[in-house]
């Protein structure tokens, strides 16, 4: 997967995790090479396995982040029981957008 480096125009590079922690379990984050030509979207979730896939076409910071976050955004509905709120495509979706939003423009102390 290639990244872009980090520059003054945009100061927020982001790195894919490989996994992370939710609730009590561990979830796996997998690359998988060309997700959507198995007919699937850019990012899949998938509760009970605790992975997210993520289609290692992406060659855009911006759309990786998206479709990290709303992932991230369907797991965290279901790590809470509420599969109401993370089968609403609309919400996930906006609020992937909002968070992606806020990292894209956060400033930072400068290292000394
Ligand atoms: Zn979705």
């Amino acid at each position: 997967m290639a990244l872009k480096k980090q520059t003054k125009n945009s100061p927020s590079l982001f790195k894919l995790p490989t996994s992370f922690e939710m609730g009590c379990r561990t979830y796996k984050v997998n690359v998988i090479g060309d997700l959507t030509k198995r007919g699937e979207a850019v990012g899949m979730h998938h509760f009970h396995a605790a992975e997210i896939d993520i289609d290692g076409k992406i060659d855009n910071d911006e759309l990786l982040m998206l479709t990290f976050y709303h992932e991230i955004f369907h797991a965290l509905f279901e790590s809470q029981g509420r599969e109401d709120l993370s089968s609403n495509e609309a919400l996930v979706d906006t609020s992937a957008t909002l968070l992606c939003q806020m990292m894209k423009t956060a400033k930072y102390h400068e290292k000394s």
